[in-house]
């Protein structure tokens, strides 16, 4: 059986740092906005490049909680991808905005930057691109529109711990970056937990106000809070595995450039343009012939997936709302992509098997 990701393994090569981390905290019993907390947003933001970070609950939450400290509610408009999970546009919608769905660039699967300004209105008031599958999206050209158009750029990086263009972290380049810490991310915790990276000291302190009942001093409240913060047993489980990301992204490298050496004859596979560093979330590749391959694959006791069989502007949540538009990208892409396993620790051996399953299917 070879697994989508393979969290097991990885606890078990840090164990003895996570079972001690863990344990600290319990005994610490600071269990709320504990020092872990503190210490791991300091890590984190340091690692990043980022100014500042502010841990909260999950990555939904970061979402959330940076398009309210943005001042975005009723009434505005936000400009993000139809391809990614469906918590980036949620989190627009909590706030009573409206998602606008722009269509994706064929190769990287992210907002393709040539047909945004054409969706922006007088409503508009930020682009949310999503660094999908831990491929960076097009931010050069993507950041020059929001200067453009005086549009706020926050970025959906719960797939790209790690991804960098021109040098640069993702969560860095935007004025907020939205982290999700969900197990098989690439950071991942015990549970859900979340990170918001800010350009300035006035978000993070408004966002800290946010995750805590919007409250700055116990008992007093300034604004309509809510309750969304890192547990502090997960902020030092992600101290420990922050120590290892830059080990985690060269695995998963490793293990994306042998399948692509194997597949790129008989597949589409990822496209890597040498300015951005991909940080493989998902290692996915388009064909025509999905089904035939994802039989095969069963067959042989390897999993696979699709990420994501329906763009978010043909859910059903969305489908009066969006009702007549076209985004032929993402329709074409959501009817011919599937994810194949990668995960830090997986052997070439068993990146061999995989390759060989999906050219068996391919070419017989
Ligand atoms: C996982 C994910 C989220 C949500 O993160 P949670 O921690 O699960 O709430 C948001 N956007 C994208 C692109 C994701 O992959």
């Amino acid at each position: 059986m070879i697994p989508m990701v393979d969290l097991k393994t990885q606890y078990h090569d840090l164990k003895t740092e996570i079972d001690a981390a863990v344990l600290n905290a319990i005994e610490s019993t600071q269990f709320i906005l504990g020092p872990n907390v503190q210490a791991f947003e300091q890590e984190a933001a340091a690692y990043l490049g980022a100014p500042h970070a502010v841990a909260c609950a999950s990555g939904t939450d970061a979402l959330h909680l940076a398009i309210v400290a943005a001042g975005i509610g009723a009434g505005d408009e936000v400009i993000t991808s139809p391809f990614t999970f469906i918590a980036t546009a949620e989190a627009i919608c909590y706030t009573g905005a409206t998602p606008v769905f722009v269509d994706i660039d064929p190769r990287t699967f992210n907002l393709d930057p040539a047909l945004i300004e054409a969706a922006i209105t007088p409503h508009t008031k930020a682009i949310i691109p999503v660094h999908l599958f831990g491929q960076p999206a097009d931010m050069a050209a993507i950041k020059a529109i929001c200067e453009r158009h005086n549009l706020l750029l926050i970025e959906d990086c719960a797939q790209s711990f790690g991804a960098a263009v021109n040098g640069v972290m993702t969560g860095a380049i935007g004025k907020l970056g939205c982290f999700s810490f969900f197990p098989s991310k690439n950071l991942g915790c015990y549970g859900d937990g979340g990170l918001i990276t800010c350009a300035t000291s006035e978000l993070a302190d408004e966002i800290r106000v946010l995750r805590n009942h919007g409250s700055r001093v116990r008992y007093h409240h300034s604004v309509i809070g809510f309750n969304s913060r890192l547990d502090d047993i997960q902020a030092a489980i992600l101290r420990v595995k922050l120590t290892r990301i830059g080990e985690f992204t060269t695995g998963r490298r490793r293990v994306a450039h042998l399948y692509s050496d194997l597949l790129k004859d008989v597949a589409t596979v990822p496209f890597e343009d040498g300015k951005g560093v991909h940080v493989y979330h998902q290692y996915t590749i388009l064909t025509d012939r999905r089904e035939q391959v994802m039989a095969r694959l069963g067959e042989k006791q390897i999993a696979s997936a699709v990420y994501y069989p329906i763009p978010l502007h043909k859910q059903d949540v969305f489908a009066a709302a969006c009702a007549g538009i076209s985004l032929p990208v993402a329709e074409a892409v959501a009817g011919s992509c599937m994810s194949l396993p990668v995960y830090p620790e997986m052997p070439d051996e068993s990146v061999r098997l995989v390759a060989e399953a999906v050219k068996e299917a391919l070419v017989g």
